[in-house]
This record gives C-alpha cells, structure tokens and sequence, in this order.
C-alpha cells in the first residue's frame, strides 16, 4: 500500500473529532488514502455461515480447528485464528461457538487481532476512539441484539479467560461493537452479500453529504479515497456515509442511527437542497409554486413564490412521505403498481421529489429487465422512450448531489445510455429516423458514453466500476464503428 500522508495532516478539535485536512493542493482524481481492511466480516444478525477465508457461503468447518467454516474452494484461512482454536488458548472453547452464534465474527476477529503484536498497533487507533455507552444503550432494539447474538455468547465462550490481557467486560465488548460499526463501510462479497468493511483511516473520516472524495472499493475490498473535486490546503476531508438520493430529513435520519452524528453541510442548510428541490412539496395555493420546508422555523412547509406564501403543515407532509414510503414497499416490482404512485403523486411533489426519483428508477429498472429479456414485444419504442425518459430525469439531480468526480452520476449517465442507444438503433432499423438524424443521436450517446468514462477513470480495474468502465467502452466501440459507418454522408 502506498503512502500518501505528505497530501494530508492529522487535525484534532471538539467537534469533529480526530480527521484529515488537505496539506496542499490536490487535484481532482488525486489518491489520498489506500488502505486494507483491519477486517472484513458478515452483518451482527448474518445467520448464514461463511467462509472464514473467501467470505462466500460455506457449510464446511476447517478440519484443523473445526470452529472457522470454509468453503469448497478454500482450505485454510488465517493462521493465528486457526492456530487459537486448533491446539492454542482457545483450544478448550466450544466448537460450535460460531455455528451457534455466527454474528460474533467481526467482534471475534477483533479481539484475535489484539492479541497479535503485529496488528496491536493498527487496532489501537481503533480502540482510542472513545464511546460513550449512555448514548447506545437506548436504542431500538440494537443494543438488545448485539447484546444476545453477540456479547453475551462472547462472554459465556470462555473466550474472556483466554485473553486475560484484555479485560474484557460486556461493557468493552458493546464498545468495540460501536467502534466496528462507526468504522465500517458496507462492501460486497463476491457471491453478491453485502458484508462489512472496517477500515481504521478511511471509515474515520467525517461525514458530508456533499462530500469531496470518492471511496473506491476492489475486489479485495481495498480502499482508495481519492478526490472528487479539486482541493486546497486546510480543506477538511469528507466522506458521505448517507444515500445522496434521499431528502435531507430522511439522509439526516440514517446519518443519527448509523453513525450518531448531526449534518450541517450546505445541502442540508438549503431548502431547496442545491435547487435539486429533491424534498419540495407543490403548492396547493398557487398553480405552478413549490413549497419548502422552514429549516430554522416551525418545520412546515411554505410556498417560495412571495406573493402567496402558503403553508403544508409538516405533520402533513410526513403522512404523506409515511404512505407513499409504504405502498412503495407494496408494490414489490408491479409495473402498474409504480405507475399508479406516480400518477398520484405527481401532483403533490416536486417533480424531482426524492419519491418520485424513486419510483421512476424503480419503473426504468423493471422496463429494462424486460427488456433484457425480450419480453417487450409490440410497443417497444414506446416502452424504450418512457425508459430514456426516466433515466433522463434522474441526469440532472445525480449531476447536483455529487459533484466532480460522481459514481452515481456516471451510473446513471450509463442506464440511459444503454436506453437511448437501443432506442435509436430500433428507430433507426424502422425507418422512423433518416441516417442524418441517426448520425446527430449517435454523436450525442457518443459523448454520454465518454463523458461516464471520465468520471470513472480513476476507479480500480478489478472493482465492480471498474468492470462498469469495460462495458462502457464495449458500448463506446459500437457506437463509433456504426459512427464510422453512416457518419460519412
Ligand atoms: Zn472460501
Ligand atoms: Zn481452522
Ligand atoms: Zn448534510
Ligand atoms: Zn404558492
């Protein structure tokens, strides 16, 4: 791994803790960390068993210990952990520890690599973060369940007698817990599982949801956080640890129950959320008025046109997001479904209300997965302009949300390329457009396409954009050769 801590100073304060500031000026794409996981491991309620090596499904144990499962394809795992249970200090403790309780693997894993020297050093950043208990122990249900599935299991192990040094208690265990889940990233196992990422420098940094880096995760859940736009020094460096196509209330919300922290960043002190108007409401006093909500006043939303002024009373507007939030989950892929919310919808939104966004992506994806499979049959270009339509409306708001150097944006760029392209080529092939107006849509998809390249050029090759990158330019090379074609008039 390479070092890059000549672009970066370690800076302490009251409010944000220990973090990064830019130590000169970066350019856009810049690396700024790379970093391995201290550990990688399933989710506390994960009942599934996996393989202590590769992290995919197993139902094998490893026949030295006969506590880690493997899988198939795997025959040993880590040496020191296998080494602890086969004949090592912890050779006494049950074998089914982890059949039985397979969530402990994280907090296990932890505690294994405190007990190596090598990896004490690493570990104890991690553990220097304070905790304080008081602001966990309440809440809904999580502190209970990592409390039965995880602590208590640990605790009754006769692991806490193998590891004398670190004095463990059931309050140390909750604490670690918190620090693994403060420092985790979610990452994606080869078999498709989301599973959990601890990454001491990388997942310690403070949360933006316009944030100025970009995390980059391969296949060997490496870290690289570069720069997603150009910074100075003394720029604080910024992760987002929330989903950007979400309303402020709502990425507020998951930012207090996943990491217990407050947002202040510009898109959460604007109303109109960088005029995304992602969390805008239509105004029900004047025809063609949006209303936002009063961040520093009573909370309800009021029309921005100053002439009218009219006011959706919060409580409202929160019943409503309740209801479309739920029939959303109704829905469960229906076509008609979505289309039936929409049209309902439509009229009480902003057209880019995070709801709608929602359904739309939700309706473009089914559209597609048709299409994948043929299922489409006589109204097809009508069903493939609706598509080209809703991956259209979602352009400008990715564009806002995440500026510079965007995954979502280039994600979404893609869909709609893919949409467009075959929607041309089947006007094409029918006769509906003439080869000048094919030429002009090519051109155009042309610049779609390496305009998604740019801004995944500095994503790894062997990481799920990297692959993204190669069907891009597989899609890039069939536009050009049919460029090629038809372009010479
Ligand atoms: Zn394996
Ligand atoms: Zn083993
Ligand atoms: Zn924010
Ligand atoms: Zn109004």
């Amino acid at each position: 791994m390479q070092d890059y801590s000549e672009k970066l100073n370690d800076v302490y304060d009251e409010q944000l803790g220990r973090h990064l500031v830019a130590s000169m000026s970066i350019e856009a794409g810049e690396t700024l960390l790379d970093e391995r996981p201290l550990l990688v491991a399933p989710h506390w309620e994960c009942g599934q068993l996996k393989c202590a090596q590769c992290l995919q499904e197993s139902y094998v144990m490893c026949r030295k210990c006969q506590v880690y499962p493997l899988c198939m394809d795997c025959s040993e795992h880590d040496a020191f952990e296998c080494e602890f249970f086969a004949s090592g200090a912890g050779s006494r403790i049950s074998k089914d520890l982890l059949v039985k309780n397979y969530g402990i693997c994280a907090l296990l894993k932890l505690l294994l690599l405190l007990e190596q020297p090598d990896q004490r050093a690493l570990c104890q950043t991690l553990l220097d973060t304070p905790v304080k208990l008081e602001d966990y122990r309440n809440e809904d249900g999580l502190w209970q369940e990592r409390d039965e599935q995880v602590v208590r299991p640990l605790m009754s192990s006769g692991l806490v007698q193998a590891f004398p040094d670190q004095q463990l208690t059931a309050e140390v265990l909750h604490a670690h817990c918190i620090r693994i889940d403060n420092s985790a990233y979610e990452v994606t196992a080869r078999d498709g599982d989301t599973l959990k990422g601890v990454y001491v420098r990388g997942a310690s940094l403070p949360h933006s949801c316009v944030p100025n880096t970009v995390v980059a995760l391969d296949e060997q859940f490496n870290m690289k956080l570069y720069a997603a736009v150009p910074l100075e020094s003394g720029d604080i460096i910024y992760t987002s640890y929330t989903n950007p196509l979400m309303g402020t209330s709502q990425r507020q919300h998951q930012l207090r129950l996943s990491r217990h922290k407050e947002c202040a960043c510009t898109r959460c002190l604007d109303a109109t959320e960088l005029n995304t108007h992602m969390s805008s409401m239509k105004c029900r006093g004047c025809p063609d008025g949006y209303a936002v909500c009063q961040l520093s006043g009573s909370g309800d939303w009021r029309c921005l046109n100053a002439s009218c002024g009219a006011v959706i009373p919060a409580t409202e507007v929160h019943e409503l997001l309740a209801e479309v939030g739920s029939a959303l989950v109704e829905a469960r892929g229906e076509l008609s479904a979505y289309e039936t919310l929409l049209d309902q919808h439509k009229q009480l939104l902003h057209p880019n209300h995070f709801l709608l966004l929602d359904i739309k992506q939700n309706i473009a994806s089914i559209l597609r997965a048709a299409s994948l499979m043929n299922s489409l049959n006589d109204p097809c270009k009508k069903l493939l302009a609706r598509r080209v339509e809703l991956c259209g409306d979602l352009l400008p708001v990715c564009r806002a949300v995440v500026p510079g150097l965007s995954k979502l944006y280039a994600i979404a760029l893609f869909e709609y390329l893919l949409a467009f392209v075959e929607l041309t080529e089947l006007q094409f092939a029918e006769g509906d457009v003439n080869k000048k107006e094919y030429v002009a849509q090519l051109t155009r998809a042309r610049s779609v396409a390496k305009e998604a390249l740019d801004l995944l050029q500095f994503e790894p090759e062997n990481s799920a954009e990297g692959f993204l990158t190669d069907r891009i330019g597989v899609e890039l090379e069939r536009i050009e050769s049919d460029l090629m074609k038809y372009g010479k008039l």
